[in-house]
């Protein structure tokens, strides 16, 4: 069995009540310190109405989750990170939000929700054991959030167990780091990426350089490689933990379950009456 340990450095977990208006990593300032934190204006119904035009722009069809969160965010904030909104246009705002990890603007969007809208978040939730139906309140507060003081703590080298054909050299080192928000900007899906998507984005290098990797250059890795890759980027991954554990309320059941959060914005921004 293959014992090797890719964890990355230093990575803490806080509560997203206790971790208040900060991201996760951060992006750097002029001097090169990490700035985490950010404000937001009040929400109010002239944002509204101008994230609604967003939208509903013609001939686009529905608009991405990507790219809504961004021009939520974009609307929304005052500033984010070492970025100061206010000074800066539309567009501007917009490629800045694109050069985060995709955990900063996950946390962002956890707390402005939290924030706006209140820290109880409604599930619905079926029993895998008793089929059962029930209703479960999570508390966002109490989300657990993975936090880190260094994009190079989070960057992790992985050893191939097989090594596989890329153009004309063998793959044998596959350089990781934090997926980055940009990466999602094309994405068909929403924020559930697909695996293949989330292991090509999450790439750095390969041997030892940079290089970014298009899905179909990874043709040769082989599944047990490709599961490990996974469950490591997984285990890696800073941000909200977007599983909660809810244990079945029906007498004598009491399973314990996992429960996927649904991070869709509709659902995820509607407020639960409990
Ligand atoms: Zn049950």
């Amino acid at each position: 069995m293959d014992v090797e340990s890719y964890s990355v450095k230093d990575v803490a977990s806080i509560l997203l009540g206790e971790l208040g208006a900060n991201l996760a990593l951060g992006e750097p300032n002029s001097s090169g310190s990490l700035v985490t934190s950010f404000s937001v204006r009040r929400w109010n119904f002239k944002i509204e109405q101008a994230l609604e035009s967003k939208r509903q722009q013609k001939g686009k069809g529905v608009m991405s989750l990507h790219r809504y969160i961004s021009f939520l965010f974009s609307e929304l904030c005052t500033n984010f990170g070492p970025f100061d909104f206010e000074a800066m246009n539309e567009a501007e705002r917009l490629a800045a939000l694109n050069t985060f990890a995709f955990a900063d603007i996950m946390t962002a969007y956890t707390w402005i929700r939290k924030q706006c809208i209140g820290e109880k978040l409604q599930l619905d939730v079926t029993c895998p054991s008793c089929g059962s139906k029930f209703t479960y309140v999570a508390d966002l507060n109490s989300l657990t959030v993975r936090t880190a003081k260094s994009i190079d703590d989070l960057k992790w080298t992985y050893s191939l167990l097989e090594p596989f054909a890329y153009g004309k050299e063998q793959v044998t080192e596959i350089e990781f780091g934090p997926l980055r928000w940009h990466s999602l900007a094309n994405a068909k899906i929403e924020l559930g990426a697909r695996k293949p998507q989330i292991l090509c984005s999450s790439v750095l290098g390969i041997n030892g350089r940079s290089v970014v990797v298009p899905e179909s250059q990874f043709a040769e890795m082989g599944k047990r490689d490709l599961e490990t890759i996974l469950y490591w980027i997984d285990k890696n991954a800073i941000g909200p933990e977007m599983i909660l554990e809810v244990s079945c309320p029906t007498a004598g059941c009491g399973t314990e379950l996992k429960k996927l959060i649904d991070w869709g914005y509709d659902s995820f921004f509607s407020v639960s009456f409990h």
